[in-house]
């Protein structure tokens, strides 16, 4: 029995559980959910063709948010 590689395995799952499937605005199925990482955190860039809502997601906060507000 050949056991699965364990960092695929939890990268793919982790993929999965945290690439937004639905506009946080409308509730529509996203479009398009690019991923990258900046930092430590891994995070989506998505766009909305329902309502036009653009918007990073991070897996760190769980959060949506749009731009970056004032520091
Ligand atoms: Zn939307």
């Amino acid at each position: 029995m050949t056991v699965p590689d364990r960092r695929f395995t939890a990268d793919a799952e982790a993929h999965r559980r945290d690439q937004p499937r639905y506009c946080p605005a409308c509730a529509a199925a996203l479009d398009l959910a690019s991923e990258f990482w900046e930092g430590d955190e891994r995070r989506f860039y998505c766009w909305c063709a329902g309502c036009g809502w653009t918007g990073e997601v991070t897996t760190t906060g769980a959060t949506a948010r749009g731009h970056e507000p004032e520091h």
